[in-house]
């Protein structure tokens, strides 16, 4: 295993951490009432996910658009 021969400044170490960074969240809108979620995730508004209601039996019950 190759080791380091010289410890490196704290500068070096500080250069290669400007480079982590946390990305701002994605958020979509809901294909069923339009508020803001997240993807893959049921809705907090209306508790759908996509056309389908989420929660205790997922994707049982699955909505087409016509019926909103
Ligand atoms: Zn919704």
């Amino acid at each position: 295993m190759p080791n380091p021969k010289r410890r490196h400044s704290n500068c070096r170490t500080r250069l290669r951490r400007t480079h982590y960074k946390i990305k701002a969240a994605v958020v979509n809108h809901c294909s069923r009432c339009g508020a803001p979620s997240r993807a893959h995730r049921v809705c907090d508004n209306c508790g759908y996910y996509g056309f389908s209601k989420g929660g205790d039996k997922k994707g049982s019950e699955v909505f087409h658009k016509e019926e909103f």
